[in-house]
């Protein structure tokens, strides 16, 4: 088992930079999801840490020693693919232990880790079979003990869920982070899906056009983006933005102005905004209320429901056209065409602000 750590880590190719200096520390037995917008440099990175690509500048150590210049063999790491990459001539018993015979493994080993990893994985009763005869969901468990035999300090995933179908992308889910409490080895993720980011990690990475925006355990980062592509990003539905100005600054409260609304409070740390600022509101879906026209910030039109069963979401548009998604815990009677009134919490309402950043203006600690 053993740590990751990037220091000031670049790549170019040719000319073009696509990461401008990664700083990161994963720790023995982390699990690690690195998650961003498709070509944001999250596979490049991952592949960088196995070996696969070039460091451009910067250093990559595992286990605290220099591997920059170390093969993708002998880093003692082991990948699995969205593509599964398995050898389709072969058994799935000779792809569990292809591996292992090309280090000279000895023979009752290879038996002994390949039926081992096969049990756990729950795909011993399969191993006479080509990759052929098995559906998606059991190859990419070969592709997962593939790595589990070798041993490897670290596991590296690249999107390996991907071309699964929803339930089982579900069911693998669970399955790979319970092999993760089962092996506590340390294990890199990397995703386009902020849910299987959320379920997963330990520790998730935000990553946005090669730099990273925010790196924190799911729950910090979704109650504490620091910046609205984070608070945009993490989260399903997604949260609300609407463009306002700040108004008033009473104690702790930003007065916010936003046309066709009334009376739009955040508590904030006022000493870090001024008045007339612009700036941009992010709500969470669970965080307007239905409410009574007088006590409402906005009226709004409802366009569509989506009922779940156990939660409703509303689709409704405020006066000037703008779209909100509004949760409802359990289901509801309200129906396409209803107008409704809305309220925004003050403690959990968000302020942006409207610059290149999108930093998140900080609460008042404490
Ligand atoms: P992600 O995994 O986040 O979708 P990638 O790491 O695959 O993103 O790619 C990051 C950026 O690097 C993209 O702009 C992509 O076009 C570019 N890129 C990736 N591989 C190469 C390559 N071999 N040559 C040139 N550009 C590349």
């Amino acid at each position: 088992m053993a740590s990751v750590e990037l220091d000031k880590i670049r790549k170019s190719y040719g000319n073009t930079a696509v990461l401008h200096g990664i700083d990161l520390g994963i720790q023995d037995g982390e699990f690690c999801v690195f998650v961003g917008p498709s070509g944001c440099g999250k596979s490049t990175l991952l592949r960088m840490i196995a070996g696969l690509e070039d460091i451009t500048e910067g250093e990559l150590r595992l286990g605290g020693k220099r591997v920059n210049e170390v093969p993708a063999a002998q880093r003692g790491l082991a990948m699995v693919f969205q593509s599964y990459a398995l050898y389709p001539h072969m058994s799935v018993r000779q792809n569990l232990a292809f591996g292992l015979e090309n280090m000279h493994t000895p023979k009752a080993e290879i038996t002994s880790r390949v039926e081992g990893a096969a049990k756990m994985l729950q795909i011993d009763p399969l191993l006479e079979r080509k990759p052929r005869q098995l559906s998606g969901g059991q190859r990419q468990r070969v592709a997962i003990g593939r790595a589990v035999v070798r041993e490897p300090s670290v596991f590296l995933f690249d999107e390996p869920l991907s071309n699964l179908d929803a339930e089982l992308r579900v069911q693998m889910r669970v399955e790979i982070a319970s092999l993760h409490q089962r092996l506590g080895n340390t294990m890199i993720y990397v995703t386009h899906d902020q849910v299987e980011a959320m379920t997963m990690a330990d520790r998730i990475v935000v990553l946005r056009l090669g730099i990273v925006e925010q790196v924190g355990a799911p729950l910090d980062l979704y109650n504490t983006p620091a910046n609205r592509f984070v608070a945009g990003f993490i989260g399903s539905p997604r949260m609300n933005f609407l463009e306002g100005t700040i108004q008033r600054l009473d104690a702790d409260t930003a007065h916010i102005e936003v046309e066709g609304l009334s009376d739009v409070r955040v508590h904030i740390d006022t000493g870090q905004c001024k008045t007339g600022e612009q700036v941009t509101l992010g709500v969470r879906p669970e965080h307007i209320r239905l409410v009574k026209e007088s006590e409402g910030s906005a009226r709004a039109v409802v366009a569509t429901t989506e009922q779940l069963g156990s939660d409703s979401y509303l689709y409704c548009d405020l006066p000037q056209g703008q779209r909100m998604i509004i949760h409802h815990p359990g289901q509801t009677d309200i129906k396409a065409k209803n107008h409704i009134h809305l309220a925004f919490d003050p403690e959990h309402s968000r302020l942006f602000r409207r610059d290149d950043t999108g930093a998140v203006i900080p609460r008042r600690a404490g």
